[in-house]
């Protein structure tokens, strides 16, 4: 594989380079590398392939929440979250999933938190890669990837970016971030501001804004975690058995809960009384 020709950067690389606070002890550098830098060969793409019922359990209810606000009669009908649940295909996935996004739907049915809102954008959550937003930083540049699930007008032009939540991690305000410097740059000259919505527990964060001087310590920060990517990805191509030197592994209690570990030959999957980590 040919690394593309201009650094890029999303939330989730972000997430993948740099640990959310409280996070760090069990943040693994080779796992990006199996994500950004091994993802074409056969047995990891198989396992990229392989969501997870929590990742399926958030597709699914973002999903949902588009059906119904797609055929608003549902939001009022008797059988709406049995309908939405059909348009789902929710028969095809396995009983946890299936018992979560309907207890999800329910939810919402009964405290649609979109309903009276003007939207301006909802997308049902499985539409892949956005396009790139070209940021320029000194004098390079670099692509950003922000997939939206949500905006909506608060007042008269503010910008209202949602992004909905399941499961029961903490909110991570980088993504926010992320989502509000896109903002600036796909509808220039709005005010906007950045919330999350949590479906499964009915809970929404503070609103999150960010200033001009932020913004450009945003872009700083987000230029560089790109470049540095960028430079792992040269490296590995150049030079393939360097695979644990560029993303080193830091195995441990967590290697139970990656994906890669089948294929990880660093994976701790001995028994240990490590605490349960966050879904
Ligand atoms: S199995 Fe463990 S060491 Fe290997 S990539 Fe996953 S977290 Fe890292």
């Amino acid at each position: 594989m040919s690394t593309p020709d201009r650094p890029f950067v999303s939330y989730h690389l972000w997430s993948l380079v740099t640990p959310a606070t409280g996070q760090e002890r069990w943040h693994c550098q080779m796992r990006r590398g199996f994500i950004k830098a091994r993802q074409h060969e056969p047995q990891v793409k198989e396992l990229l392939g392989q969501a997870t019922a929590p990742q399926r359990i958030g597709i699914l209810a973002q999903k949902g929440v588009y059906e119904f606000h797609h055929n608003r009669h549902l939001l009022n009908k008797s059988d709406g979250v049995e309908k939405v649940a059909q348009l789902l295909k929710l028969n095809n996935t396995s009983h946890q999933v299936q018992q979560r996004v309907i207890q999800i739907l329910k939810k919402y049915q009964n405290a649609p938190f979109l309903r009276g809102k003007n939207i301006l954008q909802l997308t049902p959550g499985d539409e892949g890669f956005p396009k790139p937003i070209l940021i320029g930083q000194g004098d390079t540049c670099f692509r950003l990837y922000a997939a939206m699930d949500c905006i909506f007008i608060d007042g008269d032009r503010t910008l209202h970016i949602l992004d909905f939540k399941t499961g029961k991690s903490a909110f991570d305000q980088r993504q926010a971030l992320v989502y509000l410097l896109a903002a600036r740059y796909l509808y220039p000259g709005r005010p906007a501001v950045a919330s999350f919505y949590n479906l499964e527990l009915g809970k929404k964060s503070d609103l999150i804004k960010i200033s001009n001087h932020e913004f450009e310590n945003l872009k700083y920060e987000l230029a560089k975690i790109a470049q540095k990517h960028q430079d792992d990805l040269q490296k590995y191509h150049q030079q393939k058995s360097d695979f644990s030197q560029i993303f080193p592994p830091n195995p441990g209690y967590h290697c139970r809960f990656c994906p890669f570990n089948s294929i990880c030959e660093f994976a701790n999957l001995t028994a240990s009384s490590q605490p349960v980590l966050p879904v």
